[in-house]
C-alpha cells in the first residue's frame, strides 16, 4: 500500500501542500516548531479521521480560517483510492472515492497506519493505564469482538462497582445479584485475556526480532505480561474461568470494603525487559525508546497478518535519541516493506544508502520543499 499524493489545505500552520509521494521513503527535516509533526499528523488524520495529539477538530484549522481539507491518494491492490477528510468549526466529513461515510468506523481501515511519537516512550515509562491502551486500542484494530467485549466490561465494572459501594454501606457480604455480575465478569474476562496472550505472543515475537536488528543483538526484549491473578498464557478456557471466578470470591470481602473491583483485565499491565533488566526502572533513555519502537514496529507485522495489506510507518521525531548505529540498523530494517515518513531537525548520522533512496523534504514555516 502506497500514499501516491496528499494535499492540505489550510491545515494547522500549512496553507496549501500538494505532494506527491510514491516513493517509499520520506524524509522532513527542518528546525523545531516548523510543521514536521503536522504533516505526520496529517497523514494520520486521513487514516483515522482524528489525530493523535488533539481531540477537537477545530484545533487542525489554520489559525483564523473556518476549514480544513485534506486529500490523499492511495495506491491498494492496483487500484487508486481516494481518501478526503474535511474539517470544520464543527466537526468533520469524511469520505472514500467521492462518497461520504456517514460514520467514521466504515471511513477507517482503508489506510492502516502505525505512528511512532515521542509520547509512545510512555509505552515503557509510563503506567500500566498506558500500556494497557497501547493492547486494546492494537487489538481492537484488528478484532472488533474485542472492542465489543472490552466496552461490555468497562460498563459491568462501573456497575459492579456501583453495587460493592452499596453493599459496603449496608454490611452486606451476600448479593446474588454481586453473583451474577461476577458470572459475567468471567465471561468477558476470559476471552479478553486469551486475546491478550495470543497477541502479545505474536507482538513479542516480531517485537524480538526486529529489537535484535536494531541493537545488533547485543540486546535481547522480552515482554512479559503481568495479570491481577495467577493466570499465564497456557491455560485452557475452564481453567481461566475457574481460577478467576475463586479468585474473586475469595477477595469479595475487601472489595466490598474498598467499595472496587480489584481484580481483572482492566487491572493487568505488561512488562519490557532487555537482558532480563526491567526497563520502566533501569533501562536508559535510548534503551526505553528502542524497546518502545521494536514494539510498534512489530505492529506492522500484526496489521500484515491481520489484515493482509502493510499500513504505512509515520516515524515523528524517532532518530534523535538514537546513536548512528542504532539509527542506520532501524533505517535498514524497515526497508523495503513499508512505505515511511520521517521528520527529523537534521540528517546527521543517516546512512548514505538511506539517503540516496529517500525523497528529503525541507520544512519552514509551514512550507515544504523538496531538496533536488
Ligand atoms: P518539533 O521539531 O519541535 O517537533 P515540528 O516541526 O514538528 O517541530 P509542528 O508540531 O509540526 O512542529 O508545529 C509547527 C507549528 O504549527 C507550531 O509552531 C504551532 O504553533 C503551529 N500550529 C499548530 N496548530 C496550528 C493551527 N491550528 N494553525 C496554525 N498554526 C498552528
Ligand atoms: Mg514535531
Amino acid at each position: 500500500m502506497r500514499v501516491q499524493s496528499l494535499d492540505l489545505y489550510q491545515y494547522r500552520n500549512i496553507a496549501t501542500l500538494e505532494l506527491k509521494c510514491p516513493e517509499e521513503l520520506h524524509l522532513f527535516v527542518g528546525p523545531n516548531a516548523q510543521g514536521k509533526t503536522n504533516i505526520l499528523e496529517s497523514l494520520y488524520v486521513l487514516a483515522l479521521g482524528k489525530s493523535h495529539r488533539s481531540r477537537s477538530p477545530r484545533e487542525l484549522i489554520q489559525f483564523g480560517k473556518q476549514r480544513a481539507h485534506l486529500k490523499a491518494r492511495v495506491a491498494k491492490d492496483g487500484q487508486i483510492h481516494r481518501l478526503e477528510v474535511q474539517l470544520f468549526e464543527k466537526g468533520k466529513k469524511v469520505s472514500r472515492n467521492g462518497i461520504e461515510q456517514s460514520r467514521l468506523s466504515q471511513y477507517i481501515g482503508f489506510l492502516p497506519a502505525v505512528l511512532f511519537a515521542p509520547e509512545d516512550l510512555a509505552l515503557v515509562k509510563g503506567s500500566p493505564q498506558v500500556r494497557r491502551r497501547f493492547l486494546d486500542m492494537e487489538i481492537g484494530q484488528v478484532s472488533r469482538t474485542y472492542v465489543h467485549h472490552l466496552s461490555q466490561l468497562s460498563k459491568l465494572i462501573i456497575q459492579r462497582n456501583h453495587l460493592l459501594k452499596e453493599l459496603g454501606k449496608n454490611r452486606q457480604t451476600y448479593s446474588p445479584l454481586l453473583d451474577v455480575m461476577d458470572e459475567q465478569f468471567v465471561s468477558l474476562a476470559v476471552p479478553i485475556w486469551e486475546k491478550r496472550f495470543r497477541f502479545l505472543r505474536m507482538l513479542t515475537k516480531w517485537a524480538q526480532e526486529i529489537h535484535q536488528t536494531i541493537t545488533q543483538k547485543q540486546e535481547e526484549l522480552m515482554i512479559e505480561y503481568v495479570p491481577s491473578i495467577q493466570i499465564d498464557d497456557g491455560m485452557r478456557t475452564e481453567q481461566l474461568r475457574e481460577i478467576f471466578a475463586n479468585e474473586l470470591l475469595k477477595i469479595r470481602d475487601k472489595e466490598i470494603r474498598r467499595g472496587s473491583t480489584l481484580l481483572g483485565p482492566q487491572r493487568d499491565d505488561f512488562r519490557l525487559k532487555a537482558n532480563q533488566l526491567d526497563l520502566h526502572t533501569f533501562g536508559s533513555q535510548g534503551q526505553q525508546r528502542t524497546a518502545a519502537l521494536s514494539l510498534k514496529l512489530a505492529e506492522i507485522e500484526l496489521i500484515h497478518q491481520e489484515m493482509g495489506v502493510y499500513p504505512i510507518l509515520l516515524l515523528d521525531d524517532v532518530l534523535s535519541e538514537l546513536d548512528d548505529s542504532r539509527k542506520t540498523h532501524l533505517l535498514t530494517a524497515i526497508r523495503g516493506r513499508v512505505q515511511t515518513f520521517v521528520t527529523t531537525t537534521n540528517l546527521e548520522g543517516i546512512d548514505s544508502a538511506t539517503l540516496e533512496q529517500a525523497r528529503i523534504y525541507r520544512v519552514r514555516q509551514g512550507i515544504i520543499t523538496e531538496l533536488g
